[in-house]
Formats: C-alpha cells, sequence, structure tokens
C-alpha cells in the first residue's frame, strides 16, 4: 500500500518524533507500517523515508539505496555504494568524523527541488532494528548523508535548515544548469564558502 507523503509545512514534519517500545516495534501495526513505508520509498522512489513524511511522529525510518555498484564519476565522488533495505528506531546519532561532505541534496517532503548540503563523511548510529534488537551502523559518504538526512527528521528539521540557501533550485533547474559543474564550481559561481567542518546537531 503506498502511503502519502506530506510536504513541507505539514506541522508533523516540524516537531519531534517519540521513541517507540520494543512490542510497539514487533507488533503488527509497526510491523506493517515498514512494509508500507518500504513500498512508498521504493515508489517514490527515494532511498530513505522517516514516519513523521508519512504523517507520523515516530522514531522510525526505513533505508536502502538500490544504486547500481558500477555507476559513474559522480557516484564515486559522492562515495555512493548500494545499501540493503534497514530500519531504524529511535535512533541516536553520533558524529566520527566531521569533515563535511558537499553535495546536491533533495527531499521527498520538499518535492521537486535541491540544494548543497554540508554533512559529516562519518557516523555511527546506534538504533533498533525491525525486531527491536539493538544495532550499531558505522557509514561513511552518501550512507552516512542518508543517515543524518532521515534522523534530522525525527527531531523536526528538514534539509532547508542545513543547506547554502543560495544554492536552492528546483531539479529541472539543476538539471539545466548546474549537473555538469563539479560542486567547487558551483559554490564559486554561487558565492559560497566553503565549510571547516559539517554541522554537528
Ligand atoms: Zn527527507
Amino acid at each position: 500500500m503506498l502511503l502519502e507523503i506530506v510536504q513541507a509545512g505539514v506541522p508533523v514534519l516540524r516537531s519531534a518524533a517519540r521513541p517507540l517500545t520494543a512490542d510497539e516495534i514487533r507488533g503488527q501495526e509497526i510491523q506493517q507500517l515498514i512494509e508500507h513505508m518500504r513500498e512508498t520509498m521504493h515508489a517514490a522512489p527515494g532511498v530513505g523515508l522517516a514516519a513523521p513524511q508519512i504523517g507520523l511522529p515516530l522514531q522510525l525510518a526505513v533505508i536502502e539505496d538500490r544504486i547500481e555498484p558500477t555507476a559513474g564519476q559522480a557516484d564515486d565522488a559522492r562515495e555512493r555504494r548500494p545499501v540493503p533495505f534497514h530500519v531504524i528506531v529511535n535512533p541516536v546519532l553520533t558524529i566520527e568524523d566531521a569533515t563535511p561532505a558537499v553535495f546536491f541534496e533533495g527531499c521527498l517532503s520538499v518535492h521537486g527541488h535541491a540544494a548543497l548540503v554540508p554533512r559529516a563523511i562519518a557516523v555511527r548510529v546506534d538504533a533498533l532494528d525491525h525486531r527491536a534488537e539493538p544495532v550499531t551502523i558505522h557509514a561513511r559518504g552518501w550512507y552516512a548523508r542518508i543517515l543524518q538526512h532521515e534522523i534530522d527528521h525525527l527531531a523536526g528539521t528538514l534539509y532547508l535548515d542545513r543547506m547554502y540557501t543560495r544554492s536552492f533550485a528546483t531539479a529541472a533547474n539543476l538539471g539545466a544548469y548546474w549537473a555538469e559543474r563539479s560542486v567547487a564550481e558551483i559554490m564559486a559561481a554561487l558565492g559560497i564558502e566553503a565549510p571547516a567542518r559539517a554541522p554537528t546537531s
């Protein structure tokens, strides 16, 4: 079943989500929700979907990056690799390497737009999985970006709060004007100064 993805302006996207109990996670309701969120993420398509994005203030997100491992240069720069489907519940994010990686990022709840967003290059996430078992994830590159983006959702934060505002663009204009240029060139053209560190909170 495909769920409706709510768009910026809906209050739940700006609210702190609540944690789930182990019993709730294992219950039929959440198990079914996970399956529906998985289908909705695939259909969008997206590489992550947090519960607030389908209108539920719960600390739960689904993640899967099905990119082909043989992708081109841009994906090498992003350190983007396939990530199998998994669920994070009640996640706690720790920055392991605050070196900033700056790339265009979008959000299914800010449909049709993207902006340059600095993110920490490496993170650790302590969370519960879909069976309420504790898991520790160490992630780098694009996967680390996905985790930071989704965990932000659970605190009511959108990439809009972290982006270089001057880089905000429609997806169409990103393709028309900026897609062929390096991030360094784009930042220079837009008058954006490179950060020393990614935001840590
Ligand atoms: Zn998002």
